[in-house]
């Protein structure tokens, strides 16, 4: 054979199998777009689906791992405190921490980052999240609130969409049972400069830097806009 028709057919056979490369790519790519699940996140729903201690919520996964470190019933359910978690590690060794027996924190429900929640008591239960505090004319908040930690350090990156709107999801049918007004979501910030404000005399009520005011000012424009509160 003529050395040119070995280079024509050499060429033939790479324009071939380049354009058949990019047109099977284009089909997987295609294929796997609608879906929005990445690999990790597959492999994430299939360990969740065969455990019973999991369960989806709406959008989101959701696991009730009810803690010790708290005071059965007697929550009177007036208001919502938010913070961030400011912590090291993943929300669920958060939420781990938070169920240790005798651990003198707790809260209501962890939210993760992809908006997985980790629910450690009722809503009628009283949690310890909000320490030396005051709401309204009231002191001792954790024993009329219900305490939100978001995961994540919210002076290094703001909370993300799926935090918000599972913390909604979650808090939807609470506001609404128990008739929760606007002005009682506060962060754990404002309840403890209003304690200090109060009551200057106590030194071991540190000023609190938690969830700062713009996430806090996103969280409730999110929740008007849900026609929550
Ligand atoms: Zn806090």
């Amino acid at each position: 054979m003529k050395k040119w028709v070995w280079i024509l057919m050499s060429v033939t056979v790479i324009a071939v199998i380049t354009i058949a490369g990019v047109y099977i790519n284009s089909i997987y790519i295609n294929r796997r777009k609608p879906t929005g699940i990445s690999g990790n996140e597959l492999l994430l729903n299939m360990i969740r689906q065969g455990d019973p201690r999991w369960y989806k919520s709406g959008k989101y996964w959701v696991r009730e791992q009810y803690t010790e470190n708290l005071y059965f019933n007697g929550n009177e359910v007036k208001g919502v405190v938010l913070h961030h978690t400011a912590a090291a590690g993943s929300a669920e060794d958060v939420a781990n921490v938070m169920c240790r027996p005798g651990h003198k924190v707790s809260c209501h429900v962890v939210i993760d980052k992809d908006g997985t929640r980790y629910v450690l008591a009722e809503p009628t239960d009283i949690t310890w999240h909000a320490g030396y505090s005051k709401l309204g004319n009231r002191f001792k908040a954790n024993e009329f609130t219900i305490g939100i930690e978001f995961h994540g350090n919210t002076l290094e990156a703001p909370l993300t969409e799926a935090q918000i709107e599972s913390a909604i999801e979650y808090l939807k049918p609470i506001i609404k049972q128990y008739k929760i007004p606007a002005e009682n979501i506060v962060t754990h910030q404002m309840i403890r400069d209003a304690y200090r404000e109060a009551v200057p005399s106590n030194k071991k009520a540190w000023p609190k830097v938690d969830i700062t005011p713009e996430e806090y000012e996103r969280v409730l424009k999110a929740l008007k806009e849900a026609e929550v509160i």
